[in-house]
């Protein structure tokens, strides 16, 4: 522990139960409080970092850059040992963890890799190219299940742009979808293909929404919509009010397969009344878990535990990762998912 933190710290301690001295301070700096997965990775950290004696400091951004710029350096400033980043864009950090690595704190990329800096010691995440195959296999799945032998109309919506996860999310769905489409299966009747074209900025569900309209108007007054590939839930929401907007899912125009990620509460509800197919579960207790083992690790001179070295090259070395297991959630599964796993209650869901 260094001193500004020992000072800083002491300063925390009286709050601890044991009144003992904490082992640290950590900054946790989460993009946005608008979708509930942020909401409950922070919840999770600071109940694990406390249990395992450390203060916290967590704070989100509202998926403004500058924010959450202000917010790490006051983090570095407040005399953190540790900084956790969840980063709105990866790439519009490397300044501040240069400051940070003078101040000899230790940073852990949380979920998104941070790009551009020599200074990320670890990287917390899940398996982001299968979380990708996984959208990919379930919209199939339900697209032979609604719709028959096919071909199937498609159209695909990517992640934000700034977000490294998105392209993989994309290019795992499309390691499952090219073959198809080559193989004349499944027909992007829009022709819209490749992240630069249907990325959506911000994770924004209204944009997404609004292209979903516009899809509809330009591509399907003739052609019937069978699936949209869509990389998380809050995107999945508003495509398919775009959707039922023009009629689908009633009378009967059966509702094309969405698929989606990471579970949130009105998308579970969403597949319980027939609408969104699919989500991608991604257990941000374990998330969080992996992360306080890495600070620990770190700040106690010892090494985490990683299970991969090659996959997630920043643009200036390969952050040593560990890649937690994405599952797939469909109608059929979520109960044994969802809730025998005690991630929500019942009363949450019904
Ligand atoms: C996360 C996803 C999430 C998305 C939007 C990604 O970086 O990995 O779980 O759906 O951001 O918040």
């Amino acid at each position: 522990m260094t001193l500004k933190s020992i000072l800083v710290s002491t300063a925390l301690a009286t709050t601890l139960a044991t009144g003992a001295l904490a082992e640290g301070l950590v900054g946790i700096a989460m993009p946005t409080k608008s979708s509930a997965r942020w909401i409950s990775d922070g919840e999770s950290m600071v109940q694990q970092f406390e249990d395992a004696g450390y203060e916290t400091i967590l704070q989100y951004a509202e998926d403004d850059i500058p924010n959450q710029l202000a917010q790490i350096e006051n983090m570095i400033t407040n005399g953190v040992d540790a900084l956790v980043i969840a980063a709105i864009d990866g790439t519009t950090l490397s300044n501040a963890l240069e400051n940070a690595h003078f101040a000899g704190i230790e940073v852990i990329a949380y979920d998104r890799l941070i790009r551009d800096s020599e200074h990320v010691s670890y990287y917390a995440t899940f398996d982001n190219f299968k979380v990708g195959v996984q959208q990919a296999e379930t919209l199939v799945d339900g697209l032979k299940e609604r719709f028959g032998d096919g071909p199937y109309n498609v159209e695909l919506f990517g992640g934000s742009p700034d977000d490294n996860n998105a392209y993989f999310f994309y290019d795992g769905a499309m390691s499952v979808l090219q073959p198809m489409i080559d193989a004349g299966t499944v027909n992007i009747v829009s022709g819209q293909m490749g992240m630069d074209t249907v990325g959506t900025l911000r994770w924004d569900g209204a944009v997404a929404q609004a292209r979903m309209d516009n899809l509809l108007s330009a591509h399907y007054t003739d052609a019937t919509v069978h699936g949209v590939l869509s990389p998380y839930d809050g995107l999945s929401i508003g495509i398919l009010s775009s959707l039922k907007g023009v009629g689908y899912g009633s009378g009967d125009t059966p509702m094309p397969i969405v698929t989606g990620q990471d579970a949130e509460v009105p998308s579970v509800k969403s597949m319980l009344a027939g609408e969104q197919y699919s989500t991608i579960f991604k257990d941000t207790r374990e998330l969080a878990r992996v992360t306080v083992g890495m600070v620990e690790a770190v700040l106690e001179g010892g090494e985490p535990e990683i299970n991969d070295t090659s996959t997630y090259d920043n643009g200036v070395k390969v952050v040593p990762s560990y890649l937690l297991e994405p599952l797939k959630v469909t109608a059929e599964n979520w109960e044994e998912r969802l809730i025998d796993s005690g991630y929500y209650t019942m009363d949450q869901i019904k």
